[in-house]
């Protein structure tokens, strides 16, 4: 059986009895618990962006600490499906809703690395050299390979010995302007991880 001391007994009333008296007041419980979140997130910022898992391309906002100052990195601390967007209206599947593990995944790609023929290890090189080593790799192999004419002698303008892996979930300009880059190259074989 329990027991309460006198002093328990008195505690226990006078909390019951302002619970009570704020139900009556409009200050439900429902209300208080629904402003944790929001006090959590009060002064973080917000980072609009999309979810890079698939084609749906579901909007999400990133909450960070820090105001965005140069001097003070910022530390992104929630992620959830942005309300205001056309496609998601503040849904997340559970890919999305775990995008924060992503962020912070040991296994995350940070920079670029390279494995040289032959070798059997990647070691990291910078975002210059990779693009440069990137660039000499595809001209080099489009002018070895561009093929003008085919078999029938009808033109065709095309490079099939390299293709490109591009994002499902870029915005429409930065998906455009890929588009534009690869074909104006004559490349045929353009996908991303969606299929799409
Ligand atoms: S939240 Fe899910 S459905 Fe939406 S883009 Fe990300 S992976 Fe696709």
């Amino acid at each position: 059986m329990l027991s309460v001391t006198r002093r328990q007994f008195l505690k226990l009333s006078a909390a019951g009895l302002g619970a009570s008296s704020l139900a009556i007041l409009g200050f439900s419980p429902g209300a208080v618990l629904a402003e944790v979140r929001q006090f959590k997130l009060a002064r973080s910022s917000e980072t609009r962006n999309t979810c890079p898992y698939c084609s749906v391309g579901c909007g999400i906002i990133m909450y960070s600490l820090g105001d965005k100052a140069k001097n003070a990195p910022s530390k992104i601390i929630h992620i959830e499906g942005d309300a205001d967007h056309p496609v998601n209206r503040g849904t997340l599947c559970p890919k999305g809703a775990g995008l924060l593990d992503f962020v912070y995944s040991p296994n995350r790609l940070m920079y670029p690395e390279y494995r040289a023929p032959g070798s059997d290890k990647f070691t990291r090189i910078s975002w210059d050299e990779a693009l440069s080593k990137i660039a000499r790799l595809m001209k080099d192999d489009r002018d070895k390979n561009f093929e003008t004419k085919n078999a029938d002698g009808a033109t065709v303008n095309r490079w099939l010995s390299t293709g490109f892996l591009a994002a499902s979930a870029s915005s429409n300009e930065s998906g455009y302007l890929t588009h534009k880059v690869v074909r104006s190259l004559g490349m045929l074989a353009f996908d991303n991880q969606a299929r799409v």
